[in-house]
């Protein structure tokens, strides 16, 4: 079972999509996460990509939609977080999947207001090392600025500066959230209050989930 993770940046996709693909073992393919690596390795895509991210715009849809191509795997449950963005990545993901008689069952979209999405991007720090992400009021690591799985400094990332927040919260409901649209008049689209604790929010998906089989 294939799903689309959807909603605004700094809603919890990434937290929950961790989570449910090592208990349930889908692969989580997190564009975000790729582009950031690919930076800090400084390969060709990560050159042509880092402008888009520092300013908090989309990276442009060809150079996303081979990216996907690229990394999709054969015969695995996967979630998609953070991809599709626009209507052509969503069109283009839909085309490779039927190439590979698949399909997306269920973008869920994890809806939040932009005050508490605002306090969770501006709080979230990141560890450079093994990915582990945290919050400095929800999800503290247990020694300050400290990864707790790997010991290392905990950053925060460019693009959660209050300015650059800003900017990506309105590239969202400019070119995203159409995808609410697309997926709902597939009926496809599943609705969850991202507004709840971690887990309650775990336990809504984890339920959804089994209750799907995949
Ligand atoms: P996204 O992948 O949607 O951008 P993240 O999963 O990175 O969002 O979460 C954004 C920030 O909010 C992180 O610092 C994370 O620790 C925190 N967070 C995630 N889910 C919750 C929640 N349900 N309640 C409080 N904080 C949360
Ligand atoms: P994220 O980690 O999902 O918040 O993504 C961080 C940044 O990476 C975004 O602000 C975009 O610049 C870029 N990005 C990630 N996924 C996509 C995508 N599917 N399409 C375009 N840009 C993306």
């Amino acid at each position: 079972m294939n799903l689309v993770f959807l909603g605004p940046p700094g809603a919890g996709k990434g937290t929950q999509a961790k989570r449910l693909s090592q208990e349930r073992g889908f692969v989580h393919i997190s564009t975000g996460d790729i582009l950031r690596d690919a930076v800090s390795r400084g390969t060709p895509l990560g050159k042509k990509a880092k402008e888009y991210i520092d300013s908090g715009e989309l990276v442009p849809d060809d150079l996303m939609i081979a990216l996907i191509e690229e990394v999709l795997p054969e015969g695995r449950g996967v979630i998609f977080d953070g991809f599709p963005r626009t209507i052509p990545q969503a069109d283009a993901l839909d085309r490779l999947l039927e190439g590979k008689r698949q399909e997306i069952r269920w973008a869920i979209l994890f809806d939040l207001d932009d005050e508490e999405l605002i306090e969770r991007l501006t709080g979230r720090r990141t560890c450079p090392s093994c990915g582990e992400v945290y919050h400095m009021t929800f999800k503290p690591p247990k020694k300050d600025e400290i990864c707790d799985k790997c010991g290392s400094a905990l950053i925060q990332r460019d693009d959660d500066r209050e300015e650059v927040v800003k900017r990506r919260l309105e590239v969202y409901r400019r070119q995203t959230s159409p995808l609410i649209d697309y997926y709902d008049s597939k009926n496809k689209l599943i609705r969850l209050d991202a507004g709840r604790s971690i887990d309650e929010v775990y336990t809504d998906l984890l339920r959804f989930v089994d209750e799907e089989g995949h």
